[in-house]
């Protein structure tokens, strides 16, 4: 049961050893996956992956028997592909995305989680559009088989993807569905007002609605804020309205198995990495025998 849970963080990936260092990050957590941008989150700013060590982080990779199917690339956060307002806007978050998949599949790994963007003001039915012309235009021309992980948002401003209903909107209207899924986060599916205590009664809800087989990623967060505030600030395990429990359930549910879960908690007093402590926490087996009596 416990080798079918494949649990890592966020990780930096940063000069000197970039790629290198991701990966004896990530093991210095003792995960068995992880999460990085390949560049800063905020921008679009790429070096190019030939400095990147790749090479070296995939030998280590191997060596410790990690799985790169289960190895998440997240896009650059300011990507908008959810308003076509500004026409040359538009355009660069498309190419700055197809450049991404490229990126991805540098690495060898398989999927790039994506937040659906913004309306802009302009409503969601221009915002769907946005995204599912987007998709198409970059799937049709990417040339690789780099599978798209849509992130369900807490819906603040104009963001995207905050419901189920809107992602399988966009999943069944796209040209290559088989090229797109959804990263689930529980502090944003939170803020956006589902019950996620619920456990599985949240997990047929999804499976309903976009389908289990379209879950590519899980984002286990804790969340500063209670069901519905539309907020979006991640706390650390146990310390905010979701909980331990509910979120140990999401890690150790049999329906989830083999889907990677990824922390993105904040750092304890902006200094110290809790990554290593919480996967401990999570996997913990008496811990969870005693949870669950
Ligand atoms: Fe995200
Ligand atoms: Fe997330
Ligand atoms: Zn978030």
């Amino acid at each position: 049961m416990a080798d079918k849970i494949y649990l890592g963080s966020h990780v930096s990936m940063s000069s000197p050893e970039y790629y290198l260092g991701s990966v004896k990050e990530a093991l210095s957590y003792g995960a068995n996956t992880f999460m990085f941008y390949t560049g800063a989150p905020q921008n679009t700013f790429r070096l190019p992956v030939e400095k990147l060590r790749i090479a070296e982080g995939r030998a280590l990779i191997k060596e410790a028997g990690l799985d790169e199917n289960k190895i998440i690339v997240h896009a650059p956060y300011i990507l908008n592909i959810a308003n076509q307002l500004n026409e040359s806007l538009y355009q660069m978050a498309k190419d700055h995305l197809t450049n991404e998949l490229r990126r991805v599949q540098a690495f060898g790994l398989k999927i790039l989680v994506l937040h659906p963007g913004s309306h802009v003001g302009t409503g969601i039915e221009n915002g769907l559009d946005s995204i599912v012309k987007a998709l198409d235009e970059v799937l049709d021309n990417d040339g690789t088989d780099v599978k798209i992980a849509l992130e369900t948002m807490a819906g603040k401003g104009g963001e995207m993807g905050s419901t189920f209903e809107q992602l399988h909107h966009i999943l069944t209207h796209i040209k290559h569905p088989e090229r797109v899924g959804v990263c689930f986060d529980t502090c944003h599916v939170n803020d956006e007002g589902v019950d996620i205590s619920k456990v599985d009664e949240t997990i047929e809800i999804f499976d309903r609605v976009i389908g289990l087989d379209k879950l590519l990623c899980i984002h286990i967060n804790d969340s500063k804020n209670p069901l519905g505030s539309h907020k979006d600030r991640h706390e650390n395990i146990g310390y905010g309205e979701i909980g331990f429990d509910t979120l140990c359930a999401y890690i150790h549910h049999p329906k989830l198995d083999g889907i990677p879960k990824i922390l993105e908690t904040p750092y304890i007093n902006k200094v110290t990495p809790p990554y290593k402590k919480e996967i401990e926490m999570l996997l913990n087996k008496e811990f969870i025998e005693g949870w669950r009596d």
